[in-house]
């Protein structure tokens, strides 16, 4: 019997396993993930954690009536006491996250430390309360467990924090000497099935916003950076490092409409794709890329001089040059660029350098074509 192979699985369903499985690599840990969809992350995790931040705050005082019926009197104090720090950690929770616009690091520790207060506030009355006595608070491990689906978590970070939830419950358990009872092997039970469900919860909203994000942002022919999201990413950068040397590359392919016009449309998009593959390997991975309007390409280059940037350009220039591409009849075709070059001033915004380098660009194309104009 001869070994199936995947023409044996229908088209569709094929297609969706490859698809399962990219989604999982992305999903899994964020090293797959570019610097621009980290800070998109960074910036949907900031804005959760601030919305179920005040959705906690709002909360806890009710919470503090279920106190005063729930209690035995001698603990009202105590945790009363317990609400009031658990409330100060919230708002500085809040602060925080509200601060971290654009830095995913703190956004992921303030989602952290969301997750964290409540548990450790749990943890304090597992300590504090004689004989394992939980009443109203064994919700608290299978809340946070659930709360890990709203946020774009990956699936490793999710499964370490809802691991962490286990092993406390398991203690909680076990002080309350039912860890190993049906009930104790139940309660573990729930909060790995929440997690579960937390998890692929992750793997589909990580993965949506994932592939969301590359349509919005990339140009579907050469999948460098689109406009809008090279703007963007410009801006974010030069907040950072506002006064760093960056350049600015405008690249304008010459006579492309005569290729189109010679070749044809499809041939003439084949050559915009090969233009952007030699400056993907012309750039740093630091430096940013992107297809500006029709044949029309931007680079930046970060921490880049003016000398630099000249031979990057110059560089990128005579590899177009060189490239022999053979069109739909088999016959050699070449093409060429022209190129403008400017240099950020300190605190100039990307618009002002952009008019720089296009009016060089400009000049380079008056001059001869195939040439690079910087100053
Ligand atoms: P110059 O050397 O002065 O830049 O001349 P040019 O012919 O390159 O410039 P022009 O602006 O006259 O023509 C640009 C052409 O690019 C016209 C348009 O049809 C073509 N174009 C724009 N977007 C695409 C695309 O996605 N695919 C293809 N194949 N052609 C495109
Ligand atoms: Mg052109
Ligand atoms: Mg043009």
């Amino acid at each position: 019997m001869s070994m199936p192979d995947h023409r044996a699985v229908p088209a569709g369903l094929y297609e969706l396993m490859q698809m399962s499985l990219s989604s999982l690599r992305d999903t899994l840990t964020s090293r797959s993930h570019s610097r621009d969809f980290a800070y998109a992350r960074g910036d949907y995790l900031r804005n959760r954690v601030v919305i179920v931040g005040i959705v906690f705050l709002l909360l806890l005082p009710f919470w503090t009536l279920i106190d005063l019926f729930m209690l035995p009197e001698q603990s009202i104090r105590p945790a009363l006491i317990a609400r009031l720090v658990m409330l100060a950690a919230l708002v500085l929770i809040v602060l925080l996250a509200y601060r971290s616009k654009a830095r995913l690091q703190l956004a992921r520790l303030s989602a952290g430390l969301l997750l964290a207060t409540p548990a450790l506030f749990y943890a304090l009355v597992l300590f504090t309360l004689a004989n394992g006595s939980l009443v109203g608070y064994a919700f608290i491990p299978y809340m946070l467990v659930a709360m890990l689906a709203i946020f774009p978590f990956t699936l490793t970070e999710s499964f370490l924090l809802g691991l962490a939830l286990i092993i406390l419950q398991s203690y909680a358990l076990y002080v309350a000497g039912v860890l190993f009872t049906a009930e104790g092997l139940q309660a573990i039970w729930l909060l790995a099935a929440l997690l579960t469900i937390a998890i692929t919860a992750n793997y589909f909203q990580l993965g949506l916003m994932l592939r969301l994000y590359r349509e919005a942002t990339h140009d579907p022919l050469t999948g460098l950076l689109n406009r809008g999201a090279l703007t963007r990413a410009i801006e974010q950068f030069l907040v950072r490092e506002p006064d760093a040397p960056h350049a600015l590359l405008m690249m304008d392919l010459d006579h492309f409409k005569r290729i189109n016009d010679n070749h044809g449309h499809a041939f003439g998009d084949d050559v915009l794709r090969n233009f952007a593959g030699i400056l993907r390997r012309s750039l740093r991975p630091a430096d940013l890329a992107a297809r500006y309007g029709g044949e029309e390409f931007v680079a930046v280059l970060v921490n880049t001089d003016k000398e630099a940037a000249m031979a990057v350009a110059e560089q990128i220039r005579a590899h177009t040059e060189e490239t022999l591409l053979q069109n739909y009849e088999g016959e050699p075709v070449n093409y060429t660029v022209s190129i403008g070059v400017a240099s950020f001033q300190p605190g100039e915004h990307f618009h002002s350098v952009a008019v720089r380098a296009d009016n060089r660009l400009y000049e380079a194309k008056k001059i001869s074509r195939n040439c690079v104009v910087g100053v």
